[in-house]
């Protein structure tokens, strides 16, 4: 699948940038019709985490969009020059107000279609305390019966929590990958 981003300028010189396959490229790049700059797209990463406490899970509540009002778990673009690690205990600080323990990565979901990577890790929560960040309405812990299915923002959000609850009933988590398509 090919993706088209979304710069229209140079950064080096302002002019127009085109679509066109660069010589001994196989796919077509933004280039400048100016100065020859090619600006490379590359999927992005989203960091994130699942943190459970006891048989319950945190979600937080968007605030923002897309989705808003919609329960995601708590996750972001990573930043430059931090790793994803650090990145998903960010994120969870930042939308929740919660430090957690990692507990090793748990789901790597490719989103081809908006060129994007979900990372999740496993994280366990040491109290049953939050604080929203700007970017959550509210947050709360949910079980397995309790979890608004419908009402969640994203399908790797969905797809990470239905492999965690798998996983419950097995006694055994393993790393999952998928295609999100
Ligand atoms: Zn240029």
């Amino acid at each position: 699948m090919f993706l088209r981003g979304h710069f229209k300028f140079c950064v080096n010189c302002g002019a127009a940038l085109t679509y066109n396959i660069p010589a001994g490229d196989n796919r077509e790049r933004a280039a400048c019709t100016a100065c020859g700059h090619i600006e490379y797209e590359n999927p992005r990463n989203v960091v994130g985490t699942l943190p459970v406490y006891g048989d319950k899970v945190l979600l937080c509540k968007r605030a923002i969009e897309p989705r808003y009002g919609k329960w995601t778990l708590p996750a972001g673009f990573m930043e430059l020059g931090e790793t994803t690690a650090e990145g998903a205990l960010r994120e969870t600080i930042e939308e929740a107000g919660v430090i957690v323990t990692l507990q090793g990565l748990y789901a790597v979901l490719n989103v081809t279609r908006v060129g994007q990577v979900h990372l999740f890790y496993r994280a366990q929560m040491h109290e049953a305390k939050w604080n929203p960040g700007v970017e959550s309405l509210e947050v709360g812990l949910f079980a397995e019966h309790e979890i608004p299915w419908e009402e969640l923002a994203f399908r790797t959000v969905s797809t990470a929590l239905r492999c965690y609850f798998e996983d419950v009933k097995r006694g055994a988590f393993a790393l999952h990958t998928q295609d999100i398509t």
